[in-house]
């Protein structure tokens, strides 16, 4: 990287979200950009999640890019090492690998309200670029409790997230600390080599079976031969889960069914009852994601793991000491503690219009415009941004409305010509989040009685996105130039010579 090179578009990330945003650049006939990426390999998450069983809870042929189908998914719901393949596919079929930088990661970004462009700071050089999309992921940077007497554990220590594959679990008593979707995964695959595996709880999850298989070869065949019919399978995939949100979001008490069938499905598999009471949650189904394993249940009843139904406290040497006093020694522990989402520490290092940082200006909560851009933000936008999770469906449906909409925002600053960068209006902001806000209440996320990462600090679910996938498609089809002030640089700036400019400090 030069010192000083400029470029149209810098993309952060090359998970799902930034090369979907690398692909439709490309696409839309954009060839100045770049991708920075702070690790040596694309993939995000379906590279750092290397965990023994990580896999995908919504099947692979909706769990992908709809201009990118693939008919030889092995299996229904495909395991990590087939979607980080898929993912290397796409940079490789597209022709992005030109245009990714490995190893850089982002260490600031200030916004320069003179020239109209972002000074970046990585750790491979410092450039510029007129726009950035930001796809750093909702769950890339891992979170581990702050656990008094952790430093001074003489043991292994792992996040889920990073695991180490160099350590052999085998034969060793194992400690793994929470029961999301990441360690529901990891308990059936670890717990037969493992001498002893005490799982600590703090709320139980609910589970539904996983009805993953094979997909045949006449099967694979077909889709090849007739894309058609990849296509309806997708279609149908999709369709179920549009026609499920309305209970999650406004009648959440039709929910009460889905419980009964995952009491069942624990009750088959787990006889003790006091072990069942330990597992059955106090919440509404839904309200925290909904976790499908066919194998936690049967793997929680081996006589070689314990379940804590309490948090982990304090470490005291190689014993474990949960909040309800019961101990356990071990040699590892593992955390599946979750992800930095609603303090996202990429929003620490861009700093904005009126040289806030983006974390500053969302102290009380992360809020922007259609889950893209922020106020003071100018000419940057977020892939996977505030409110634009999901709950029971495919997170690339989400990506691929947000490209639209990078899209058009792109072909807007076009049609204004010059040098020109968009503003969210404030307004249009807190407008867009009362709306969200207002939907939000009656769903089963606000109101189902857990406590969820969906939520922040101060109790505000900006994570969730409260409606359909088409209705946010319908949202995220037009950027509406009312809602962004329009910014222009001076006529002289145009011609400056971007070679003098200063670097930007951190
Ligand atoms: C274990 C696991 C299972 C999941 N299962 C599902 C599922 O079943 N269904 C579903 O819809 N979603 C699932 N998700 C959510 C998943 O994160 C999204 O579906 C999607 O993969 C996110 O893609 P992304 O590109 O936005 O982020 P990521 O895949 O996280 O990619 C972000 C990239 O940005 C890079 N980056 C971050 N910060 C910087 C920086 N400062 N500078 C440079 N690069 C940076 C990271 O290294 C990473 O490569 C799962 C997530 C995890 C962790």
């Amino acid at each position: 990287m030069t010192e000083y090179e400029h470029v149209r578009v810098a993309v952060i990330g090359s998970g799902f979200g930034g090369l979907g945003a690398a692909v439709r650049l490309r696409r839309e006939g954009i060839t100045d950009f770049v991708v920075l990426e702070r690790a040596s390999g694309v993939g995000g998450t379906w590279r750092d999640n290397s965990y023994p069983g990580c896999a995908c809870d919504v099947p692979s042929h909706l769990y992908s890019f709809s201009f990118a189908p693939n008919p030889d998914w092995p299996r229904t719901f495909s395991g990590q090492e087939h979607i980080r393949a898929y993912l290397e596919h796409v940079a490789d079929v597209f022709r992005l690998r030109p245009h990714i930088r490995f190893d850089s990661e982002v260490k600031r970004m200030a916004w320069d309200p003179e020239q109209l462009r972002w000074d970046i700071e990585t750790a491979s050089g410092s450039l510029s670029a007129d726009v950035v999309i930001s796809a750093t992921g909702p769950l890339s940077d891992p979170k581990i409790p702050e656990i008094p007497g952790l430093e001074s554990f003489p043991g292994k220590v792992f996040h889920s997230a990073r695991w180490d594959h160099d350590y052999d679990l085998t034969g060793k008593r194992v400690a793994m600390v929470g029961t999301g979707a990441s360690a529901i995964q990891i308990v059936p695959a670890i717990q037969p080599k493992v001498a002893g595996l005490t799982l600590f709880q703090r709320t139980p999850p609910w589970v539904m079976p996983r009805i993953d298989r094979a997909i045949s070869g006449p099967e694979r065949w077909l889709h090849k031969r007739l894309p058609f019919t990849a296509q309806a399978r997708r279609g149908l995939l999709w369709g179920i889960r549009e026609l499920q949100v309305q209970a999650f979001t406004k009648h959440p008490n039709e929910l009460g069914f889905v419980e009964r069938l995952a009491k069942g499905n624990m009750a088959r598999a787990v006889k003790d009852p006091a072990l069942r009471a330990k597992l059955t949650p106090d919440y509404r189904i839904g309200c925290k994601r909904i976790l499908l394993s066919s194998e936690y249940y049967p793997a929680l009843t081996r006589p070689n793991v314990d379940v804590v139904a309490s948090g982990l406290r304090e470490i005291r040497g190689n014993t474990l000491v949960a909040a309800d006093g019961s101990e356990a020694e071990v040699d590892a522990i593992v955390f599946g503690t979750g992800f930095r989402v609603t303090d996202m520490p990429i929003a620490e290092r861009v700093v904005g219009a009126d040289g806030r940082t983006l974390a500053e200006s969302w102290k009380d909560g992360m809020e922007s415009l259609r889950g893209a851009s922020a106020a003071g933000f100018p000419n940057w936008m977020t892939i996977i941004g505030p409110n634009t999770g999901l709950g029971n469906s495919s997170m690339i449906l989400m990506i691929e409305s947000q490209l639209n909409y990078m899209a058009d925002y792109l072909r807007q600053l076009d049609v204004l010509g010059g040098r020109a960068a968009l503003d969210a209006r404030p307004s249009a902001v807190h407008a867009w989040n009362r709306r969200v806000q207002d939907r939000m209440r009656r769903t089963v996320w606000n109101t189902g009685g857990c406590t969820s990462w969906y939520m922040d600090a101060s109790g505000r679910n900006t994570t969730i996105w409260p409606g359909t996938t088409s209705e946010f498609r319908r949202a995220t089809r037009r950027v509406d130039l009312a809602e962004y002030e329009v910014l222009r640089a001076p006529a002289t700036e145009e011609t400056a010579d971007r070679a003098e400019r200063p670097e930007v400090t951190a």
